[in-house]
């Protein structure tokens, strides 16, 4: 998602079987193997991979890098996971049991200021000079701290491995999706 299409490709939003390989920093052969159910045939020599359109993209790191603006509400500040053992958590990634339901109850909306929820919204400090740290905000807090390195930029975040270059997104209009405001996900249509 990251290359501009070539001319020919970039109308029908279809990519050769080697630039879709490529976008995802996998040999074509690499691709076949793991996505063969997204290879198409287009013509009696030809493959593609179609393009999807995103509804939604609700996971920082992914936000930033398709130069989106920053998500309102999110994990640590607006969503608040109810767990099977009657426990709450900042996310429904944060490992360990999370605080009592009845904390919930008495605190209502402050939930948001307690330890965890903050740690869920804190901005780790190798981020803090970071041109995406607005949309971004040091990616996913629960993905951190499961790796024990919550103040550390999301393991998946390649601008510290010196790699900026930024996804190339089709966004269409949005609409109404359950646990869209929460979920940390890209939700995309199927073409
Ligand atoms: S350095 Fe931090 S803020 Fe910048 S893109 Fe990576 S995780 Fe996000």
């Amino acid at each position: 998602m990251t290359q501009r299409l070539s001319s020919d490709l970039e109308p029908l939003r279809k990519i050769s079987v080697q630039e879709a390989a490529s976008l995802n920093n996998l040999s074509e052969d690499g691709f076949r193997r793991h996505y063969g159910h997204l290879i198409r045939q287009v013509s009696p020599r030809r493959q593609a991979v179609n393009l999807a359109d995103a509804i939604a993209i609700g996971e920082p790191l992914v936000r930033a890098m398709a130069g989106l603006p920053a998500r309102r509400g999110g994990c640590g500040a607006s969503t608040v996971r109810v767990t099977p053992r009657a426990t709450v958590q900042p996310c429904v990634y944060w490992p360990g049991g999370g605080a009592p339901l009845d904390l919930l109850l008495d605190l209502g909306p402050d939930i948001t200021n307690t330890d965890p929820f903050a740690q869920a919204r804190g901005v780790p400090s190798a981020c803090k000079g970071c041109s995406y740290v607005g949309t971004c905000g040091g990616g996913c807090a629960g993905r951190r701290r499961l790796l024990h390195a919550v103040d550390e930029p999301d393991p998946y975040c390649r601008v510290v491995r010196g790699d900026c270059r930024k996804l190339k997104v089709q966004m269409v209009r949005s609409r109404e999706l359950p646990k869209l405001e929460s979920a940390c996900t890209t939700i995309v249509t199927a073409r």
